[in-house]
């Protein structure tokens, strides 16, 4: 008799779904010829293959210290890496100079996903409460959800979360008892995935005080402040990270990704945040892998060090605000006039708005339609916590133009419209 696995698995795993877009993905295979608006992979003409092999050849060339880079490294990040982040992040105003970070606050992690489902294993039991933006990075819900904790999304437009919607829950948690349940917000800073938006100059401050304000009177509620995509604003104002408002580091945990800045091929982010925190963290991440890839992080290092890094996002940067131009030109000239959008300020995302009565989700029929044509879409559904409506249906989808070039893009956009005209 063959073994029933399923029937042994752990309360987390029976939490832990595949996350949706796997499925997605997946569809992406399965259909030939099928054009991904879905997958946020990064245009993949930049990414630095020449830089790279001068680096490692470098690195390589003395087979003596090229040894080093092959061995393990220790569990929270290469030491000279830390310090580089830390200067690097001190010049770029990330933190407050009375904050005292230094290098022993951060920890590098494979991905800044890892940095933030770190973050959910030292914190969150079951039955707490994580808020975060409505709609949110939907693959962040899953590793707050498989702790078993209870997501509530928040009110955001176009600038962001909104601070008084999140004041208000704050207020109705506090009085239903469940304030010490809070454990966290999330929120993405930059940009955001999927609404390509930053949250908005005097909503930061007004976010920063209202958790401030909990801290002080003794119900410190962690901010992770995720700035994935802070190099990768191309447009708007320069906006002060939440961290650098905060004098004494002690709430607000920062995460940033060199997977969208460099190359996601090399996995790798890191968090900066409270001591306690990050010891924790790092005692969690030895259980995990005893240390991201030594080998990536040396690759970094010299990225970072030799200023190929800087040019890249600079070049980046240049690359999708055409991209973007380019894919809106898209927009408005094949989507129905009741198709709206926001208009990204960075990176590849755009959060698009079909008229009310559409159903985007993964069992509608534009969704099959979709599909007939060979276009694929995040459902907006996909996006949001589950205690919201528009969890169960949305109107709204994501759309990355990121990696794939203009001619596909403008196919895509076809496809994507004519499914729509088909089905409304
Ligand atoms: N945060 C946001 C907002 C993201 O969109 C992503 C990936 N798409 C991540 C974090 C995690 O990325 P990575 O693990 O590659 O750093």
């Amino acid at each position: 008799m063959k073994s029933d696995w399923t029937k042994k698995f752990s309360s987390l795993a029976e939490r832990t779904s595949p996350p949706e877009i796997s499925w997605l993905m997946a569809q992406a295979l399965e259909v030939p010829g099928l054009i991904s608006l879905a997958a946020g992979f990064v245009d993949q003409q930049s990414l630095p293959s020449a830089a790279a092999s001068g680096i490692i050849q470098e690195m390589l060339d003395d087979v003596k210290a090229g040894r080093d880079p092959l061995q393990y490294g220790t569990t929270q990040g290469d030491l000279e890496l830390r310090r580089d982040l830390n200067q690097r992040l001190h010049a770029e105003g990330v933190f407050h100079p009375s904050a005292g970070i230094d290098e022993s606050h951060f920890l590098i992690s494979s991905g800044s996903q890892q940095a933030l489902y770190l973050t959910a294993e030292a914190l969150l039991d079951e039955g707490d409460i994580v808020l975060l933006e409505a709609p949110t990075y939907f693959v962040v819900l899953g590793a707050f959800e498989s702790r078993g904790a209870r997501t509530i999304g928040i009110d955001t437009d176009k600038d962001g979360i909104v601070p008084e919607k999140l004041e208000d829950c704050l207020a109705q948690l506090e009085r239903e008892g469940l304030l010490p349940r809070v454990k966290m917000l999330y929120l993405m800073t930059y940009s955001t995935n999927p609404m390509g938006i930053s949250l908005a100059e005097e909503r930061r401050k007004q976010v920063f005080d209202l958790l401030r304000s909990y801290r002080d009177k003794g119900s410190p509620i962690l901010l992770i402040e995720d700035a994935a995509y802070r190099r990768l604003c191309f447009d708007g104002p320069e906006l002060a990270p939440l961290k650098s408002l905060e004098e004494d580091n002690d709430f607000v945990l920062y995460t940033e990704s060199f997977s969208k800045s460099l190359s996601p091929g090399l996995r790798l982010g890191f968090g900066v945040g409270p001591k306690a925190l990050i010891d924790k963290m790092v005692d969690l991440k030895g259980t995990h892998d005893f240390g991201s890839s030594n080998f990536g992080q040396q690759i970094l290092k010299r990225f970072l060090r030799s200023g190929a890094f800087d040019e890249h996002t600079d070049h980046l940067k240049a690359i999708y605000k055409r991209k973007r131009d380019v894919a809106l030109a898209i927009f408005e000239s094949t989507f129905p006039s009741d198709v709206k959008w926001l208009r990204p300020i960075g990176a590849f995302y755009i959060w698009t708005q079909l008229p009310p009565d559409c159903d985007t989700g993964a069992d509608s029929v534009l969704f099959k339609k979709a599909l007939e044509e060979r276009v694929l879409y995040v459902p907006g559904a996909l996006c949001y916590s589950h205690d919201r409506p528009e969890s169960k249906r949305s109107s709204e989808l994501r759309l990355a133009f990121g990696m794939i070039e203009e001619e596909i893009l403008r196919e895509g956009c076809e496809r994507l419209a004519r499914a729509v005209n088909a089905v409304f």
